[in-house]
């Protein structure tokens, strides 16, 4: 039923036809569509589609994770039918096409010969896993966004191993301030912004942000740097929709140099800091009133995917959250810090985002894997290169890779020992088929693996199963003009109680033939974030409810929550999503960030004993197994490094 509220979000419900289909606007005057969108939903699917243009819900999309989830509910081979066998016969199969998989095979191509013959399984209907590229095409430009993994980044040094890979593939990450354009933004008046919802705080607003810089800045603004600004402080809590307890208990958090620990030595102070939240330090150490809680417990989702309940205040102090500044903390990592929150050393940052994010790395490696998928030469030039998925599984190619099917299970011909083959099964639509490998990476997720390859020990399948993802929400959201923004002064927005708790505009790189939007009225992509979780619950069970919340969600709901949102913030500034909003991709990841040991939750990570991804990455027999939960560490060196380590494992013996 069409209400009032609707029609001024844009969520109109024609009888013939929505005016959003499948996530994209249709029917607006001077607006031209993707044709496949157009296809998709007349319900034919054009020969060739092209997975990056589509739109709506996208990420772990239907279809790609139904299979998987019927073996884990044990229904799956009751009505699988008998495997096809294709007869094909490969070097090495590799389970998963995240960057994790896609260097594995590149690794073993280096290793064994260019011509080992290697075929790549992913369930999704794209490559790159997480590292997604999300485009749209408006009046005829493309726009580009990253529908997950941002930027080639990691919390501590970067590897050195993913390091040489990055610049063989050819990314001169030194370059990344000469294509950032670290002005524009502030030479708009555009700054960072907080918005307060009214069903957290009482009232809609949008306040700039007090803050001027942030620990994890990629393109820190010019003049950031400074001591506490007091004075921008005081009036954005004048401002701001907050008890006079909340107001003063904030000023003095962030301003006060008291030693909440008295007496106690440092390493004493992080010992106890790890076992506490931080939601409990500022209530129960720091004496701040329970009302200061909703205005931080936001901040840590895009690292954790849980709040400050979830989050120790070790690593808050690591994280340069605010209330340690009195206490003497020495600046070396303590015992049991998350990876994340690790204080940065004095090393150079090694940080480089392209507009796709590291959708392009992914890229890079097909390209070097299949090079007719995707043309051209260069780091730059495959910015704006289209893919060609019609080419990715060529029967008389040395690589192939295979989308839409779900590995289901892979066992040794023989015994383990002295088996010389392994058969992969997997579900591609209604078939099951079979290949035979000589060796096979897993490179999917670690939970997945129990399922895949029953026979492995029970201490691993253990540990395997240890591993349960952060869920996370990347919203792509095209905009037709930013000139909302550019006078709401904001390019980037932290809303603690909202359902996308980050909003922002992608950072303005130029690279090759792709050019950032020029001017407030020419179109943009606006990123949103959210972290499903469940506050008070151990980590790992926030992150099973968010993933049960985040499959339950249908796109429609996102829809309104997102016109709903951004109205909101951004109304009084002129926005009218019914106008603005030509098309939304949902990126939805149920399975998201490989889980980080946390301190409060994880008893062997605070007393160095062996961690579950020791033993669930253990090799077996001709199987090894790579990606980025092998390491308990969400990062794209992290999935590098793995994929190399699985690929010395199972390499043949010389000689
Ligand atoms: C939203 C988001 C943002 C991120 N941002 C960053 C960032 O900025 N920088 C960074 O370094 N890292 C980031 N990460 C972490 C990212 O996960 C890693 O960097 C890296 O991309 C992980 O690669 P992977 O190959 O290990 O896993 P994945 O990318 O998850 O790839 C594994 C693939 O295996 C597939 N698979 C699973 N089961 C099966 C099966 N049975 N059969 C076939 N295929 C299967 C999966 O569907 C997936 O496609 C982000 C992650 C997310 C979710």
């Amino acid at each position: 039923m069409t209400n009032r509220r609707d029609r001024e979000l844009g969520l109109f419900r024609p009888i013939t036809r929505r005016d959003f289909l499948n996530g994209v606007a249709l029917g607006t005057a001077g607006a031209m569509v993707a044709p496949q969108d157009l296809l998709a939903f007349a319900g034919d699917p054009p020969p060739a589609r092209y997975p990056p243009g589509l739109t709506g819900l996208r990420g772990s999309h239907e279809g790609s994770f139904e299979a998987a989830h019927s073996l884990r509910d044990g229904t799956f081979w009751s009505s699988a039918g008998t495997p096809e066998d294709t007869g094909e016969s490969y070097d090495l199969v590799v389970v998963g096409a995240g960057i994790s998989g896609l260097a594995a095979a590149h690794f073993f191509r280096n290793a064994a010969s260019p011509s080992a013959r290697v075929l790549i399984l992913d369930n999704h209907d794209d490559f790159g896993g997480h590292a997604r590229r999300n485009e749209f095409t408006l009046d005829g430009r493309t726009l580009i966004g990253y529908g997950g993994t941002f930027a080639i980044d990691s919390a501590g040094p970067y590897s050195a191993l993913a390091k040489a890979l990055v610049q063989d593939l050819g990314v001169d990450v030194g370059r990344w301030t000469k294509v950032v354009d670290t002005r524009l933004y502030p030479s708009l008046g555009m700054k960072r912004g907080i918005f307060f919802d009214r069903e957290t705080f009482g009232a809609d607003r949008l306040l700039p942000s007090p803050d001027r810089r942030r620990r994890d800045d990629a393109a820190p603004e010019p003049g950031a740097e400074g001591p506490f600004p007091e004075q921008a402080w005081r009036s954005f809590l004048a401002e701001a929709p907050l008890s006079d307890a909340a107001r003063r208990d904030l000023l003095r958090i962030h301003k006060d140099k008291t030693d909440y620990l008295p007496g106690l030595s440092s390493d004493d102070k992080k010992a106890r800091l790890a076992r506490m939240s931080y939601a409990d330090f500022l209530t129960k150490v720091a004496g701040c009133h329970p009302d200061v809680l909703p205005f931080f417990q936001a901040r840590p989702h895009t690292l954790y995917g849980v709040g400050i309940d979830g989050v120790p205040a070790q690593d808050a102090w690591g994280l340069g959250f605010p209330g340690f500044q009195g206490m003497s903390l020495d600046s070396r990592a303590g015992r049991g810090m998350n990876l994340d929150s690790v204080p940065y050393g004095e090393e150079e940052p090694y940080f480089f985002h392209f507009p796709d994010g590291n959708a392009t790395v992914a890229r890079l490696l097909v390209r070097r894997l299949i090079p007719v998928a995707i043309p051209g030469r260069t780091a730059d030039d495959i910015v704006t290169a289209r893919a060609d998925y019609g080419r990715l599984d060529e029967p008389h190619r040395p690589v192939r890779l295979r989308l839409e099917s779900t590995a289901v299970r892979v066992r040794h011909l023989g015994e383990v020992p002295t088996a010389r083959e392994v058969e992969v099964t997997y579900a591609r639509g209604a078939r099951l088929e079979t290949v035979r490998a000589r060796r096979c990476v897993l490179a999917c997720w670690n939970t997945v693996i129990p399922y895949l390859c029953p026979d492995l020990p029970a201490a691993q399948r253990e540990a395997l199963a240890y591993a349960v993802k952060v869920p996370l929400v990347y919203t792509s959201v095209l905009l037709r003009s930013w000139k909302a923004l550019v006078k709401a002064g904001v390019h980037d927005i932290h809303a603690p109680g909202s359902y996308h708790t980050g909003v922002n505009l992608n950072l303005p790189v130029s690279l090759g033939d792709h050019h950032f939007a020029r001017g407030p009225e020419e179109p943009i992509v606006v990123h949103l974030s959210r972290a499903p979780c469940r506050p008070g619950l151990p980590a790992r069970d926030q992150h099973r409810a968010g993933r049960a919340e985040l499959l339950a969600t249908t796109f429609t709901t996102f829809e309104r929550n997102i016109r709903d949102q951004l109205a909101r913030m951004l109304g009084p500034s002129g926005f009218d999503p019914a106008r603005e909003i030509a098309a939304i991709t949902v990126n939805r990841w149920p399975h998201g960030y490989a889980y980080q040991y946390n301190s409060l939750f994880d008893p062997f990570w605070l007393e160095n004993g062996e961690t579950p991804c020791m033993v669930a990455r253990r090799p077996f027999g001709l199987v090894a197994i790579a990606n980025s939960d092998a390491a308990a560490y969400a990062y794209t060196d992290a999935a590098i490094d793995q994929a190399f380590r699985a690929v010395q494992e199972i390499l043949p013996r010389r000689g």
